[in-house]
C-alpha cells in the first residue's frame, strides 16, 4: 500500500430531534447535518512491519486503541482479511466533546484514505457499514454536504446545498459527554419510549433548503440538547448571545453540545463576533459550509 491524507469535516446540526427510544436503549433521532470546511487532517504512511502508531498535534486526544482512526483501521483490516500497519498522523483543528463529531471526522477520513491506497478495495455499500458500526456519524462524514439522517443518524438522504453563507463555530471549555446529554432528556422528556413525544417538523427547513433561502434555513433550525445543555453550561447561551447581538441571522448549539454555531450573511461582522468571543477567553473560528 501507499502512503494517503484525506480531511474530515466537522459537522453541524441544522436540526436535532428525537424519534423514539429502542428497548436496547438507542435513542433513534432525526436531524439535518451540515458539513464545515473546518476540518482534522489525517496522513497515513504504511508500515512493512505490520505496526500502527498514532500521533496529533494537540494533547488529550486518545493515542491507543481507543481512537476512532485505529478502530477504523482494524475494521477495515479484518473486512478484507489483512493486517494493516502504518504509522499515522491527525492533525486536529475540530474542538473535542463539542458535539461538532470530530472523531468521527477523523474516523470517515481514514476509511476514504484505505478506500483510497487499497489495491484492492471493498464495495462502497461496506465502507458505509463499516463506517456505520464505528460510530452514527461517521456515515455521514464520509458522504459530507447537506443530509437529513434517521435511525441513529446514519441513515442519510442528502439534501439540497446550504445556501452561501459564513459560519462562527465557538466552544466553550467544558465539554459534555453525549451519554450525560440523552440522559438529560430521557429525565426531561418520558415519551420517547412510549411514542407520545412529537418530534418536530423538517418541512420548513428542507423548503428553504431547497429554495437556497439562508434566512429560511435560520429562522427554521431546531435543537432538542439546546435547553438542557444550556441549563448546565452557562457558556451556550452567552455564545449565543455573543453571536445573535453581533449581527448572526441565526445561532444553536451543534449536537449535544456544547459547541455553538452562528450563520451569518456578513463577512465582516462575523469577524468581529470571533474577536469577540476571542476576548471572553471563548475558542471561536470562522468557516463555510462545505458541499
Ligand atoms: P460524539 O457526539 O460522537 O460524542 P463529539 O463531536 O461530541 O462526538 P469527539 O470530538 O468525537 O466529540 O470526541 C468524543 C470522544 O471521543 C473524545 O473525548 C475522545 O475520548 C474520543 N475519541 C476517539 N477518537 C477520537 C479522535 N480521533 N478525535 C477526537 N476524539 C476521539
Amino acid at each position: 500500500m501507499k502512503s494517503g491524507e484525506q480531511y474530515g469535516f466537522a459537522k453541524i446540526n441544522l436540526h436535532l430531534d428525537v424519534t423514539g427510544r429502542r428497548d436496547d436503549g438507542f435513542h433513534t433521532v432525526k436531524t439535518v447535518m451540515q458539513s464545515l470546511t473546518l476540518c482534522d487532517k489525517i496522513i497515513f504512511t504504511p508500515r512493512s512491519d505490520g505496526e500502527l502508531t498514532l500521533s496529533c498535534n494537540v494533547p488529550g486526544v486518545p493515542l491507543d486503541e481507543s481512537n476512532l482512526v485505529c478502530r477504523a483501521v482494524r475494521a477495515y483490516s479484518k473486512v478484507r482479511g489483512i493486517n494493516i500497519g502504518g504509522d499515522i498522523v491527525i492533525e486536529k483543528n475540530i474542538p473535542m466533546a463539542a458535539g461538532l463529531a470530530g472523531g468521527s471526522a477523523d474516523a470517515a477520513a481514514m476509511l476514504k484514505v484505505l478506500k483510497e491506497i487499497d489495491p484492492v478495495g471493498i464495495p462502497i455499500a461496506r465502507l458505509y457499514g463499516i463506517a456505520s458500526e464505528l460510530g452514527s456519524d461517521v456515515p455521514f462524514c464520509i458522504a459530507a454536504g447537506t443530509a437529513v439522517g434517521g435511525g441513529k443518524g446514519d441513515v442519510l438522504r442528502p439534501l439540497s446545498d446550504m445556501p452561501d453563507c459564513t459560519v462562527v463555530v465557538a466552544c466553550g471549555k467544558e465539554g459534555v459527554s453525549t451519554p450525560m446529554a440523552y440522559a438529560m432528556l430521557d429525565k426531561k422528556y418520558d415519551g420517547f419510549r412510549t411514542g407520545a413525544y412529537e418530534p418536530r417538523s423538517t418541512v420548513a427547513l428542507k423548503r428553504a433548503l431547497d429554495d437556497g433561502d439562508i434566512f429560511g434555513v435560520a429562522a427554521n433550525m431546531y435543537n432538542i440538547f439546546e435547553e438542557p445543555i444550556s441549563a448546565v453550561r452557562a457558556e451556550v447561551g452567552q455564545i449565543k448571545e455573543a453571536m445573535l447581538s453581533g449581527g448572526a441571522i441565526g445561532a444553536m448549539m451543534s449536537g449535544s453540545g456544547p459547541s455553538v454555531f452562528g450563520i451569518f450573511t456578513d463577512d465582516s461582522l462575523a469577524q468581529k463576533v470571533v474577536e469577540r468571543l476571542g476576548d471572553m477567553g471563548i475558542f471561536a473560528c470562522i468557516c463555510k459550509p462545505q458541499k
